[in-house]
């Protein structure tokens, strides 16, 4: 990744870059160019100082390729260029996981796996379903809760989740449930992950060609960074929430790698494939919970979340 401190002037769209960078770059010379604002800065720059001859061209760690847009996540293999953070509560190691520590509360811990796990079914179907009689909710308090030794399970807190309903679409969350292990929903997700206030206020694009008069299906803010997670072969992957998406058989999510070129990390409210007819978002169909995207991504990536007693 090419490091540069560089900033536009928001009055005269003259983009400056600070000497001392420069010189760490190699490219004295440089040091005022005019660039219209509509342009991708970041390519620009990065065009400017390789034609002078300043500097290699930013390769993917992983796949080895150049990506001339300096994205944060490569768009040819899904690997994180720009680190995922490590939230403020630390890393800690239980079972056979690297965890997050979410909160901190009466001597427990709530914490998330780093990575994503594995990737398998929400359920066996693609039907109708709440995180209460889902196959996901089985198999992480039954196989998965079982797959710790006695000392650990002894650390593992049952606890009641509320299930909230869909804020933007209604759709209901279901009964509350008692868990040991469990997925988070969409407002725990706002919540330890950074607010940026979409949850509240929807987001339209101003100006959105092809999505007219139709408010995004997504949370797509500064934080998708800190939403991002990688499985065992370091590429971004969905995480599946549980939280229900814009009707009952769709599942919201936080978005991975599926080939498309953005930067991921965002928190899909509606929860599946993002299907325009005339700018309008469409649902009608499967919600992918039982297997694959078309393109053969799976969106069914596990996270699980739980209250740790602190020793
Ligand atoms: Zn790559």
């Amino acid at each position: 990744m090419i490091a540069f401190a560089a900033y536009q002037n928001e009055d005269s769209g003259i983009l400056e870059v600070c000497p001392k960078k420069l010189d760490y770059l190699k490219c004295e010379q440089i040091n005022k160019f005019e660039l219209k604002k509509e342009e991708n800065i970041t390519y620009r720059i990065k065009k400017i100082i390789l034609e002078s001859g300043g500097i290699n061209e930013m390769i993917c760690p992983r796949c080895k390729k150049d990506d001339p847009q300096n994205r944060e996540m490569c768009p040819d293999c899904g690997y994180p260029v720009k680190p995922i953070p490590v939230p403020p509560g630390g890393k800690i190691r239980f079972g056979d996981y690297d965890w997050f520590v979410l909160d901190r509360q009466n001597g427990k811990a709530l914490i998330i796996t780093e990575k994503v796990i594995e990737k398998r079914p929400y359920h066996n179907m693609d039907c109708e379903i709440t995180w209460e009689t889902c196959d996901m909710r089985k198999y992480l308090n039954g196989e998965f809760y079982n797959s710790f030794n006695e000392a650990d399970l002894a650390r593992i807190a049952e606890v009641v989740n509320e299930n909230p309903n869909n804020s933007w679409y209604g759709t209901s969350g279901g009964k509350p449930t008692s868990d040991k292990v469990f997925l988070l929903s969409i407002a725990e997700v706002v919540k330890y992950f950074g607010d940026s206030g979409q949850i509240k206020t929807r987001y339209m694009y101003p100006n959105c060609e092809w999505c007219k008069d139709e408010f995004l299906p997504w949370i797509d803010d500064q934080y998708n960074i800190n939403r991002r997670a990688v499985d065992d072969d370091d590429i971004v992957q969905h995480w599946k929430l549980r939280s229900p998406g814009a009707n009952s058989w769709h599942i919201a999510e936080v978005t991975g790698f599926c080939g498309d070129g953005f930067d991921q990390g965002s928190i899909s409210l509606g929860g599946g494939e993002d299907v325009l007819i005339d700018g309008h978002f469409i649902y009608d169909g499967s919600g992918h919970l039982s297997g694959f995207l078309p393109n053969g991504f799976n969106p069914n990536g596990v996270r699980p979340a739980l209250w740790l007693r602190e020793e």
